[in-house]
């Protein structure tokens, strides 16, 4: 595409005035026009290349980026021509009506996005869910209430009494669509849209559905149920496929995403799949060895501390963390050990510490004994 030149196709120079190239636009598009030119394969090409050269020629930017660069997307793209993504009916993608309305104000062709646009997807919704620490990290069903559009199940979203009291609309012959003939600039033009009388549902209701008043939808509070996975943690969402609000004219239905928040444990930290935890024990726990009893995301465990450990060693439970999500693998429970030096010390502590003192002696302390080492070396 980068390679089409714009100017050529319209006949113009490169200097040609905003006015100049707009009037060269209206000629070209009026003599290929589709409509004036019925199985023109030619003509339809022609159409489609003087429409994508009026995009980029009309626009500040895409003309500046295609005068520079060679293409209306700037230096970076290789995506060809933007700005033509919904397909209008019959001009291989590109959006008619939106050249149109630069022209017609959306006015001239009556409305102007009433192109064959049949259903569109229902909005999506978004929610907050709260979950203990426990719920997330060992999974749990919940259900919640969400108020959200959803197609009428005793009409089955026709909007007519059961489903049934409604005929054909006489107008499109039940295609939703019609083609009429406007006068234009450009002579009479023959144009589809979405049939006004049926409002693009192709079905005249003859009684009202009394359930949803014949809209075929109605607001609800509905009860959704969902199998929260073990292992989700704070701040991650979970995206229910089409539990949003309800698609219009057969479109999907919405999304429905609920962000996680999880509450925290009361000792147990989370570290992605990993729990930690820090645990004072008294110092000559430490020293002499002992048993600790710690907790677990669920009951207790007991372990053994070895006599000499030192100060904020980390012990690694394996397996003892949390699931991962969707995966039969779990996380590790670490937990750092670190000695409480006692308070309080009564004279004879002191001294039996003091003994203790003079008995060791500094050899029993290397990594005291290296730093004052570094120290007188500075
Ligand atoms: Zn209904
Ligand atoms: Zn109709």
């Amino acid at each position: 595409m980068a390679n089409k030149n714009y100017y050529d196709i319209l006949g113009v120079d490169k200097n040609a005035s905003a006015d100049e190239i707009k009037s060269a636009y209206r000629k070209l598009a009026k003599k290929y026009h589709p409509d004036l030119n019925p199985n023109n394969a030619e003509a339809a090409e022609k159409f489609k290349e003087v429409n994508e050269a009026y995009e980029v020629l009309s626009d500040t930017t895409k003309k500046a980026n295609y005068d520079q660069y060679g293409s209306a997307d700037g230096p970076q793209g290789f995506g060809g021509f933007g700005g033509s993504g919904n397909s209008a009916g019959g001009f291989g993608g590109f959006d008619f009506s939106d050249i149109m309305s630069n022209f017609f104000g959306g006015a001239g062709f009556g409305n102007a996005s009433s192109f064959a646009r049949t259903g569109y997807k229902g909005e999506d919704i978004a929610i907050n869910m709260t979950l203990t620490f426990d719920e997330a990290v060992f999974g749990c069903k919940k259900t919640f209430t969400v108020n959200r559009v959803e197609n009428c199940s005793y009409c089955k979203g026709t909007g007519a009494k059961n489903g049934t009291e409604y005929t054909t609309c006489p107008d499109c012959n039940g295609t939703g669509q019609v083609r009429y003939t406007e006068s234009t600039l450009f002579g009479r033009l023959t144009r589809q849209g979405i049939c006004k009388s049926c409002n693009g549902t192709g079905k005249k209701i003859k009684t009202k559905c009394e359930y949803c008043n014949g809209n075929g939808y109605k607001r609800v509070n509905a009860n959704i149920s969902i199998d929260i996975p073990a292992g989700i943690d704070n701040g991650q969402t979970i995206t229910m496929r089409g539990s949003g609000n309800a698609g219009v004219r057969g479109g999907q239905n919405g999304d429905l995403t609920i962000f996680v928040k999880v509450m925290p444990h009361k000792m147990l930290q989370r570290d992605g799949y990993d729990l930690l935890l820090k645990v004072y024990v008294p110092f000559y726990t430490l020293l002499l060895g002992g048993k600790i009893e710690i907790p677990l995301a669920r009951g207790t465990t007991t372990i053994d501390i070895p006599e000499n450990t030192q100060n904020n060693t980390t012990v690694k439970l394996k397996g003892k963390g949390v699931k991962y999500l969707n995966k039969d693998m779990y996380g590790n429970l670490i937990v750092t050990l670190v000695g409480e030096a006692p308070k309080n010390l009564t004279k004879a502590d002191k001294e039996t510490l003091k003994k203790l003192q003079s008995s060791l002696g500094d050899n029993n302390f290397t990594r005291y004994k290296s730093y004052i080492k570094d120290l007188s070396n500075l």
